[in-house]
């Protein structure tokens, strides 16, 4: 099988499965304010399904596997979906973002399923305005799950936060705080348009302001990055944890972007902000072999934009919510 190298060049070995839709939490930068149309169970990929295409791709020179949502631990039985994607040869990387309101109970089966990395979204450290972003009053479970994941030894364990300027950006410093002496890495993440979140550009804090912010009480020291890494990296002079930016508005690294995403419905989706997909799980179902299959990815792959607009123009593009995408 061909490896997923696009005509800009750019290899392919990150995949981002959206296993769900749904979510327990109602973020306002991520679920439309508006009624949102839940997809139906039937257009939702089954487990065989996910391992069908992920299987192919890994054959294809994918290495490193997220599980994302909506929120993916309210589709049940995850666990052994992450047994079987963890199993596949190639796979080096199998990691989940999730907002950890399920994680206390669950974190120890996941990495003995053979998850080997976690993202926790978490915006806020505060009680009350945690419930304000996701409109529910889960924030004990959150600070509980996150102690769960640290003490069932993840290789990784990161906080990602969506910074919002006028919300939460007068609690950069607090973040750093909770993780520097944690070995945790706290990823400050630039607010992005999707349909119907609220953003607009006066809320967008950029990651050079945020490094500003953590500047005046840190020292930052570069950390070396991987190739197609979306993060900038830094230690905490003289502590454990590290701190990481992600500007994906202000400065933004598609050139070297090796992403590919798979949405809970079955499209392949080959960049965030491009709204033209590939159904899988349609040609799937339509009998299609594994050959075929992997010659309709290599389609996509090509099809790829070199990059994203600029923010302005998103605003307002053709595109799936957030919670349908998984970031
Ligand atoms: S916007 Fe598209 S091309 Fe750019 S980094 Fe994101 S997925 Fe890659």
């Amino acid at each position: 099988m061909s490896r997923l190298v696009d005509k800009f060049g750019r290899e392919h070995t990150y995949l981002r499965i959206s296993v769900t839709d749904r979510c327990n939490l109602r973020c306002l930068y991520c679920m439309p304010s508006e009624s949102i149309v839940w997809k139906k169970r039937d257009e939702i990929l089954q487990f065989e399904e996910i391992v069908r295409i992920a299987s192919i791709l890994v054959e294809m020179g994918i290495s490193k596997i997220r599980i994302t949502g909506g929120e993916p631990m309210v589709r049940r039985d995850l666990e052994s979906l992450v047994a079987r994607l963890a199993s596949l040869p190639g796979v080096k990387t199998l990691a989940m973002t999730t907002n950890a309101v399920l994680l206390a109970d669950k974190a120890a089966v996941f990495k003995s399923s053979g998850l080997t990395a976690l993202n926790i979204s978490l915006d806020s450290l505060q009680k009350a305005r945690f419930q304000e972003i996701t409109q529910r009053d889960d924030f004990d479970k959150v600070m509980a799950g996150i102690e769960a994941a640290l003490a069932a030894g993840f290789e990784s364990v990161k906080l990602n936060c969506v910074v919002m300027a006028g919300y939460n950006d007068d609690e950069i410093l607090d973040f750093v705080e909770f993780v520097k002496d944690r070995g945790v890495n706290i990823r400050f993440i630039e607010y992005m348009p999707f349909p119907d979140n609220q953003w607009h550009k006066g809320r967008m804090l950029s990651s050079a302001e945020m490094i500003k912010t953590v500047e005046k009480r840190f020292r930052l020291v570069p950390l070396p990055g991987e190739t197609g890494a979306v993060a900038r990296d830094f230690a905490l002079a003289g502590h454990s944890g590290t701190v990481s930016f992600i500007s994906s508005m202000s400065d933004s690294f598609c050139g070297t972007c090796n992403r590919l995403r798979l949405t809970a419905d079955g499209a392949l989706k080959s960049c965030l902000f491009y709204a033209p997909e590939m159904s899988l799980r349609d040609a799937i179902r339509g009998g299609i072999s594994d050959d075929e299959l992997g010659k309709l990815i290599l389609e996509a792959v090509m099809q790829k934009p070199e990059a994203h607009p600029p923010m302005e123009e998103l605003v307002g593009m053709a595109n799936r919510s957030m919670v349908e995408i998984g970031g």
